[in-house]
């Protein structure tokens, strides 16, 4: 007998930092639209600092952070990033300051990307940033960020570095095997049983924690991957990399099949953090069918995937679909002179006051 989940979880500090359960919500209309029935795991309810994924997956390292003593926060991510948003406001909650590195990830990008959106919020908690010269190369910026809490340490900090690369252990990863477990039990309630889940895949720490959460729990729905960062084939090399670290470090490691992970890299380009038009369409179909807000840089391109999916016959017409939203939302206003003409398209008359 494997030892059960939750207490394999439990030998892992953590603190909470969410709202959950969030809401498993239903979306008639956007479902309609598709020709699917969809259902929406509303993981941009999480609560902290206007939520998004990455609440749940800095409950551990932050956790770990707390069991270190530590009084200061390092972490690495995009301009746009919801992760040292997030982390920022985590840090302010636990007393502790954050150092935040923005990677050059995104080309060409306008002056609203670097002061709006989730740029605003870092400011507004008051997190140190530095910019890191290059987009690509997660190994250098984990180096950069050691580097910077060896500076800390001798200054007479106590330092917690939140890595990026897979070849640490993948502690956010926890979070969503959590996720996965408290949908079963609302879906559960429901009595409901999804042909497929959908959610995006990036760091993979969502993607893997959900497939590795749910195979744990003995459920065997696809589970597809929407590439926002890197092609399909590097993509689910990493994911394949994260969940089995993650199906070790949970003493689960039979669970996991490797030929079974699933990433789509259709809608990507022209790449990470850039729009194309099936983004734009997905991102207005959503607010315009059922009021639900996606992102530009993730959720929007994970319903683009899923809508490409259904279309393809990947996802048959009919199925029963679970979107995972992730959140990201401040992004849109960092990406508002980019979401397209639909936009400024909206009527706005004013009014004839001698009528
Ligand atoms: C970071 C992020 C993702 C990607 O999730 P990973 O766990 O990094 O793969 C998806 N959506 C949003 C809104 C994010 O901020």
């Amino acid at each position: 007998m494997p030892i059960p989940l939750t207490k394999a979880i439990d030998k892992f500090p953590r603190v909470r930092l969410g709202h959950a359960p969030t809401p498993l919500d239903p979306a008639p209309l956007l479902g309609k639209a598709l020709g699917i029935e969809l259902w929406i795991k509303r993981d941009d309810c999480t609560g902290l600092a206007m939520g998004g994924n990455k609440v749940r997956q800095l409950e551990f390292p932050l956790g770990e952070a707390q069991s270190r003593d530590a009084d200061t926060l390092l972490i690495t991510s995009a301009v746009q990033s919801n992760y040292v948003r997030v982390a920022a406001a985590a840090g302010r909650q636990l007393g502790m300051e954050t150092h935040i590195q923005l990677e050059e990830r995104v080309p060409d990008v306008d002056a609203l990307y670097r002061s709006s959106g989730n740029v605003l919020l870092d400011r507004l908690f008051g997190a140190k940033l530095h910019s890191f010269p290059v987009g690509d190369d997660e190994p250098a910026a984990d180096a950069s960020l050691d580097l910077l809490a060896q500076t800390l340490a001798q200054e007479g900090r106590r330092p917690y570095v939140i890595h990026l690369a897979p070849a640490h252990p993948p502690l956010g990863a926890l979070g969503y095997v959590l996720a996965a477990e408290e949908t079963l039990a609302q879906a559960r309630a429901l009595d409901l049983k999804f042909d497929a889940v959908v959610c995006p895949t990036g760091s993979a720490l969502t993607h893997a924690g959900f497939l590795v959460g749910l195979r744990t729990l003995g459920k065997e729905v696809p589970v597809y991957g929407i590439c926002v960062r890197r092609d399909a084939g590097s993509q689910a090399a990493r994911v394949r990399q994260v969940a089995e670290q993650l199906a070790a470090m949970i003493e689960r490691p039979e669970v996991f099949d490797a030929d079974e992970v699933e990433a789509f890299d259709g809608v990507l380009a022209p790449g990470y953090g850039r729009l194309n038009d099936a983004v734009r369409e997905a991102i207005s179909l959503a607010a315009r069918q059922e009021g639900l807000l996606l992102d530009p840089v993730y959720t929007g391109k994970t319903m683009a995937g899923l809508i490409e999916h259904v279309r393809s016959g990947v996802i048959p017409e009919g199925s029963r679909v679970l979107f995972i939203h992730t959140g990201g939302l401040p992004a849109i206003f960092a990406y508002g002179d980019r979401l397209g003409n639909w936009l400024s398209d909206v009527p706005w008359e004013t009014t004839d006051l001698d009528r």
